[in-house]
């Protein structure tokens, strides 16, 4: 099986409306990333450009003519990882996450994982894909690469066998209710 070569996005920041970034496959199931979630995964990222750092991806699936994914939460491995050169996902740091993410989101699935690669690009490494066969099988399932460095980011999903690179939708955040 050959490398896909993946088409990075330039990370962007602010409010905007709905973007397509990328280009989105026919097949599949399309990718919605609420945009102050995708500015607080950039953030994150950035923090550190020298060690990779992950974290999980949380949302819905809902059905609108197809099905698709949104991106509407995320939880940062934060303890673990950073002491790694490279990110590992322990069974620890699955646990630990797996907790926190059910604790704050008890109504949200989870829908991939992110990683950094710090001035290296956005691919999927062979660990990558092993993290991603045995934990993130479903079709619908997303791994997110943002390389903070070369402030590039990415989406992949499975096409069949293959996890290949894939574009996404940016949606406005939902107004805050903390008002009410
Ligand atoms: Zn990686």
């Amino acid at each position: 099986m050959t490398t896909p070569i993946a088409k990075p996005a330039p990370i962007r920041r602010g409010n905007r409306p709905s973007q397509v970034v990328g280009r989105l496959r026919r097949h599949g199931y399309p990718i919605f990333c609420a945009a102050d979630v995708l500015d607080e995964i950039v953030d994150y990222s950035e923090e550190n450009l020298q060690r990779e750092r992950g974290g999980f991806l949380l949302g819905g699936l809902y059905l609108d003519h197809r099905v698709y994914v949104e991106i509407q939460h995320f939880v940062p491995a934060r303890l673990t990882i950073d002491r790694a050169a490279s990110m590992t996902f322990t069974h620890n740091t699955w646990a630990a996450l797996s907790r926190e993410a059910h604790a704050r989101f008890p109504e949200s699935i989870l829908l991939g994982w992110h990683h950094t690669h710090p001035g290296f690009g956005i691919f999927l490494s062979a660990y990558d894909r092993f993290i991603h066969t045995h934990f993130f099988s479903q079709p619908w399932h997303v791994a997110m690469v943002v390389d903070p460095c070369q402030k590039e980011l990415g989406f992949f999903q499975w096409s069949g066998q293959q996890l290949l690179d894939c574009g996404f939708v940016v949606v406005p955040s939902a107004p805050s209710q903390t008002d009410t």
